[in-house]
């Protein structure tokens, strides 16, 4: 059966490039478990095929073919089909950077630099709340947040990961999840000893799962020492596990490296020996030249987090520089308390334009190449793309549907330009991870949204009160 479908796939590539429909499909239909037809499809293949109507066939997760609607039809018989004629089919996005847990703090503290930010708010209310459940609740609303906002893979840097895990598992969602190493004590450790326990046992739970790829995040240059980082990476070399960090974010960050190791955070990040395969840096606001070259030969990859980057005041990234220069970037939204939100559609519009006004040159990063860092490179940056990223035969079924019938995107001359600047979250009309629909444009089928709705607003109120308590005692 599985080498039969393959051979259908391979004939209806075939007739999408030219051959005749009915010379080369069979008469008997094979069985798959989800057929989804769109009025338009861009599928991010190497080309950059702009399609219309297309229909793709779905059989145990994995994409069987991609062709118009009557081809699929003739050739598979599905247990559901869905239809979104007034909407363009796409891979599902990537979203390369985010806190999913921190969805709790949304708006707690906001207009303050990073490092006031970090230290004063955002430290203190982890210190207080953070706990296994904590960590469940933020992670819920965050998933939701995603599923109906059209991401299918997201990187995580978080505490008890472990447990976000198992949030992201039951949500449907595909993860690389990056349990933070950070030199003071956090809830769940107290010190490196106990990191390094606590960080192998998830990395042993969570090995071989479809989905969800267990991962080390040391904090950033500047919250984690020589020692820390070397033992995160050897940590990872040991598994064969993705790295996540902070890299070069603000110009404190830039200043205070220097002053410490005469150098910047990159090249001090390459004399630990801590740049290597397998790492992705969020941010890369303030990387020179030099930098990027060396991210480059060390095959590291970059996110890009715009809005947290203007929110926070840290800068404009020189995105169209790094991917000249040879860097694989993808795009981040950030945690939700310094952005503030998980909207990738965001993220793609301010990206774009971010880089425009930073170049004074409305020709750098357009639409087609934002779209590529939300989608086939931000899949690229996390080690993902030869599952995801693009809808190709043979690739996992990651994907949605953007319905364009709405008066904020109508009429639609240019498919890209439509989708990054005038497109919104709210347009997902539809959902698949894995070959499972996750939000079919009603419902979100794999979370109680009411529920997990009052847990956030309960959580709230918790850490309210905490951070009142605390204020009392001062
Ligand atoms: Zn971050």
């Amino acid at each position: 059966m599985r080498k039969s479908a393959a051979l259908l796939a391979l004939l209806l590539v075939l007739t999408a490039a030219g051959a005749s429909p009915a010379a080369v499909i069979p008469a008997a239909k094979a069985p798959c478990d989800l057929v989804v037809v769109a009025g338009s499809a861009l599928p991010m293949d190497a080309s950059f095929t702009v399609r219309g109507e297309t229909a793709v066939a779905i059989r145990d997760g994995e994409i069987l073919a991609l062709g118009t609607p009557a081809e699929i039809d003739a050739a598979y018989l599905p247990k559901e089909r869905l239809v979104r004629a007034g909407g363009v089919l796409l891979p599902g996005f990537v979203n390369a950077h985010t806190h999913a847990a921190m969805n709790l703090l949304r708006g707690i503290s906001n207009d303050q630099p990073l490092m006031e930010w970090l230290t004063k708010y955002i430290f203190p209310a982890e210190g207080k709340n953070v706990s296994p459940a904590f960590v469940r609740a933020g992670t819920d609303l965050a998933c939701l947040e995603m599923i109906r906002g059209g991401t299918t893979t997201f990187a995580d840097m978080y505490y008890f990961e472990s447990d976000v895990a198992a949030s992201v598992d039951k949500a449907g969602l595909r993860a690389i999840l990056g349990e933070t190493w950070i030199d003071f004590p956090v809830p769940g450790h107290a010190n490196l000893e106990e990191t390094r326990t606590v960080t192998r046992a998830f990395l042993e739970r969570w090995k071989g799962h479809p989905r969800i790829t267990a991962a080390i995040s040391p904090h950033a240059p500047y919250t984690c020492s020589r020692e820390t980082l070397q033992a995160a990476r050897s940590l990872a070399d040991e598994f064969g596990a993705p790295l996540l960090t902070h890299l070069s974010e603000t110009q404190d960050e830039q200043k205070q490296i220097l002053e410490k190791y005469g150098k910047s955070p990159t090249a001090w990040l390459d004399e630990v020996g801590f740049l290597g395969p397998r790492l992705s840096v969020a941010h890369g606001v303030w990387l020179t030249p030099e930098d990027m070259k060396l991210l480059v030969e060390r095959k590291v990859s970059l996110s890009h987090n715009p809005e947290s980057n203007m929110k926070l005041g840290s800068g404009i990234a020189p995105i169209a520089a790094a991917r000249k220069a040879g860097v694989v970037v993808g795009l981040g939204t950030d945690g939700s308390a310094s952005n503030n939100d998980l909207d990738m559609l965001d993220a793609m519009d301010f990206a774009g334009k971010l880089a425009k006004v930073g170049a004074l040159d409305p020709t750098v990063l357009t639409a087609p190449e934002v779209l590529r860092m939300a989608t086939i490179d931000g899949a690229k940056a996390l080690g993902l793309d030869r599952l995801v990223g693009s809808l190709e035969p043979g690739k996992r079924a990651d994907l949605i549907v953007l319905d364009l019938d709405n008066v904020h995107t109508q009429p639609v001359f240019d498919l890209p330009s439509t989708v990054v600047y005038a497109s919104r979250a709210g347009d997902v009309s539809l959902t698949v991870v894995d070959g499972k629909v996750l939000w079919d444009g009603a419902r979100v089928r794999t979370l109680d949204e009411a529920k997990v709705l009052a847990a956030a607003k309960e959580w709230r109120v918790k850490i309210q009160k905490s951070l009142e308590e605390s204020g009392k005692k001062k």
